[in-house]
């Protein structure tokens, strides 16, 4: 039993006020309509108790009182977030409207990057969290909304590191040539407040991709898939294109109301086409352009004139905003000078309204169109485009489309026009125009299938069965570490076996991963305790390594330890001398070699590292994102080439290597556990490599003391972790200490 609390900047009703009376109205909009038509269907989330909302107050705080007296008329707890009026607008109008939403609706002209106004961003999301610090308990889901609240997760993650908090971003994620434009500091704590989150979602694939790739080149996060790794947590990024509640779209033309007003508009257009269009007034919609390509249309099919008409109707929006009210003029000129230019005594060809539609009248235009012209420049989603597919009870009407709306990449069937194309969109409209009626039904059927099948209230359920699944991986990760308990048993288990087995990894284990393999020295202190623990008769410690064999002997040849040299292609047995088990011919090497070079060319920072039995390509010292493309690249190519050949192409940790097939850690390690027939092993690693020895050693038969350990925090086949390098030695120093002091004092 948990609560959900959703965060938004807007609270989910408007006020109504007669006199003194003050009545609330819940807002029927896309949020808290996919939020109530969850809960409605029965039974959808028996394990959320409570609904409650946080946003910011848009009254008065005495008028608060007589608010809280009418809560019944929503179905959630009202929690309101006071801000003072300048702040407000520094935060609202500013940061968010005039920096972060031209920013990521690709326009970067016009966004006014001023100190206060992040100054103030910061001060309000801090605000949201006091207040939600107020009454949030571990339990509860928190659902965060949109670009006004993007720092807010991270703030609530320092406060409460486990809390359950997801993040949905409403408007586009722009590509990273576009996010980095802002000044250094901002972009860094944006996306570092949205990995404060578990789960992060997106309306496209685009988006989490260009997410992932700002994370990757601002904060040097690693990902793999769509799940992230940042500060010793694990994120999910995925895309959850926000759906329309179908059933009440496609209904809405048997209401009444909307009947009348249907009526109504055909009457007045009997023998005229409708085209028909309704945006915020925002300059990322297109208008403009629209109007062009209207123009356009007019121009050169003269024979439209008088059998067509365009209803445009602007919805009022950010009138505070100076770069929306200048636009606004310029539109009004525009409509004036097409309509000057075209109309007739009898025929004007555009009918512009700049106004708020009731639903009904709403709906009744999308019925009532022919063609509904809807080309922003850029749009998160454009929920508009959608509404008119699923009202469309006959099937008929065409939708065009701008492929630079988010509905896009789900609305295959309507004609996708790029809206700056004046020529494109006058051809569209025309084709629209004389489209068959069998054509439109075709794809209308086609589209309004999948609107009904990803509807909002699957949009909700599957962003919080996700929600669900991160944080069970996260468990399992948390689950794996080593705590005390488990240390005490490592200790036990050690003190109670004589033929003990150290199997370890030694780059990113028993040092830290350094810039150039060459600088990953081991120091005396390692080879001392390296040393120590050897000398315990007892022990049998192996270091295997990728490294090659000239390496391992010159730092550790004189240790009564066994050495494994590239991934088991060689080995020396503590006692004894150096077997190559492996014996590849050379020329592979010179073919994969050149290949390699091509990449080091075309990836600046990148080097090819030559051992006897392996060619590995490094990629640490590369732009990060080049690095990784090139990889993918290198992986792809070299696949191909080797398929007929018994070699395998490992992708490790920012690195590509070319070995034999059937050498790997796993093998080997079998090998000599049977060789030896340890009583106690203890296996520790970091690398995709040794993932190899994980899984072949949890098959072995004294499975009960063996302990595989993997570094970090990423999925592994091991038992346990230990979440740094840097917890390596010491780890190991307590575990070798475990004879001599009985256990009992062992943490990790
Ligand atoms: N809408 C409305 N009345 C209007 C115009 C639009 O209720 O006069 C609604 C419309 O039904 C849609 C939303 O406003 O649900 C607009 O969403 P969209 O994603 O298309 O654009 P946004 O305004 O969010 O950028």
């Amino acid at each position: 039993m948990c609560r959900l609390i959703i965060v938004s900047n807007r609270l989910p009703f408007s006020i109504d006020r007669e006199g003194d009376n003050i009545h609330i109205r819940q807002s029927s909009g896309g949020l808290v309509s996919a939020i109530k038509g969850f809960f409605d269907k029965a039974n959808s989330h028996p394990a959320i108790t409570e609904k409650l909302w946080i946003g910011v107050a848009d009254f008065p705080q005495e008028d608060w009182q007589k608010i809280m007296n009418d809560q019944g008329a929503t179905d959630f707890e009202i929690h309101p977030v006071f801000i003072k009026k300048q702040l407000y607008a520094d935060y609202y109008n500013g940061f968010s409207n005039s920096v972060l939403w031209p920013l990521f609706h690709y326009f970067f002209s016009v966004a006014d990057y001023q100190v206060q106004y992040f100054e103030a961003y910061q001060k309000v999301n801090r605000l949201f969290c006091d207040e939600l610090l107020k009454f949030i308990k571990p339990d509860d889901i928190v659902w965060v909304h949109d670009y006004q609240l993007m720092l807010l997760p991270q703030m609530l993650r320092e406060q409460m590191p486990d809390a359950t908090i997801g993040f949905f971003l409403h408007i586009p994620f722009p590509s990273y040539e576009i996010f980095r434009l802002l000044p250094g500091e901002w972009k860094k704590c944006l996306l570092q407040g949205l990995l404060g989150a578990d789960l992060i979602g997106f309306h496209t694939h685009d988006y989490v991709q260009h997410f992932i790739q700002s994370a990757k080149m601002v904060l040097g996060t690693d990902n793999y898939f769509h799940t992230l790794q940042y500060q010793n947590r694990l994120i999910k990024v995925d895309l959850f294109p926000l759906g329309i509640d179908f059933e009440k779209f496609s209904k809405a033309a048997r209401q009444s109301d909307v009947q009348e007003k249907y009526a109504e508009i055909k009457n007045n257009f009997a023998d005229k086409k409708i085209l028909f269009s309704v945006d915020r007034l925002d300059y990322t919609k297109g208008i403009m352009d629209r109007l062009n390509g209207f123009e356009v249309l007019l121009d050169k099919n003269p024979e439209w004139k008088e059998k067509l008409v365009f209803i445009l109707n602007v919805v009022p929006s950010r009138d505070e905003i100076q770069a929306y009210t200048e636009r606004k003029k310029q539109l009004e000129e525009k409509i004036s000078t097409i309509n000057g230019k075209f109309s007739t005594i009898s025929w004007q060809p555009i009918i512009y309204r700049y106004q708020h539609l009731p639903f009904c009248e709403l709906i009744a235009f999308y019925l009532a169109a022919d063609v509904a012209l809807i080309t922003p420049l850029r749009d998160g989603m454009n929920l508009v485009a959608k509404e008119f597919v699923a009202s469309s009870s006959n099937k008929q009407g065409v939708l065009i489309l701008s492929e630079f709306a988010g509905a896009a990449s789900e609305l295959n069937e309507a004609l996708l026009v790029n809206p700056t194309d004046v020529n494109d969109v006058a051809n569209s409209i025309l084709k629209a125009l004389t489209m068959s009626a069998q054509e439109q039904t075709q794809r209308m059927v086609l589209m309004q299938r999948r609107l009904q099948e990803y509807d909002v209230i699957k949009w909700v359920n599957e962003f919080f069965e996700q929600l669900k699944e991160i944080k069970k991986e996260q468990l399992k990760l948390i689950v794996k570490r080593i705590d005390e308990r488990v240390g005490n048993k490592i200790c036990r288990d050690y003190s109670d076996s004589s033929r003990r087995f150290f199997l370890i990894d030694y780059d990113g284990t028993l040092v830290p991963i350094t810039r150039l393999p060459s600088e990953a020295v081991p120091d005396e202190t390692l080879k001392e305790f390296l040393s120590s623990i050897a000398s315990d008769t007892d022990n049998h410690v192996a270091i295997i390594s990728g490294r090659d064999a000239g390496t391992l002997a010159n730092w550790f040849g004189h240790l009564p330890i066994t050495l494994i040299a590239e991934h088991g292609a060689s080995l020396k047995m503590k006692d004894g001398n150096w077997q190559q088990l492996v014996t590849i011919a050379e020329e592979w090497k010179e073919q994969i070699r050149r290949i390699m070079q091509m990449y080091v060319t075309r990836c600046v920072g990148s080097f090819i590292e030559e051992k006897t039995n392996t060619l590995a390509w490094h990629y640490r010292n590369t732009q990060v994102d080049l690095g990784f493309a090139r990889s993918r690249e290198l992986i792809n190519n070299l696949s191909q080439l080797i398929q007929n050949i018994p070699l395998q192409v490992i992708d490790g940790s920012k690195v590509v290597e070319v070995r034999m097939a059937g050498v790997d850690k796993g093998s080997i390690a079998m090998r000599l556990v049977n060789e030896t027939e340890p009583d106690f092993i203890l296996c520790i690693g970091d690398d995709t490599t040794d993932e190899d020895m994980f899984k072949a050693l949890e098959n072995a038969t004294m499975a009960s003391k063996v302990y595989t350990i993997k570094i970090g925090n990423k999925a592994t086949a091991a038992r346990y972790t230990l979440y740094s390098q840097q917890q390596v030695l010491p780890f190991l120093n307590l575990i070798k200490s475990c004879v001599k002091t009985p256990p009992g004092h062992v943490s990790s």
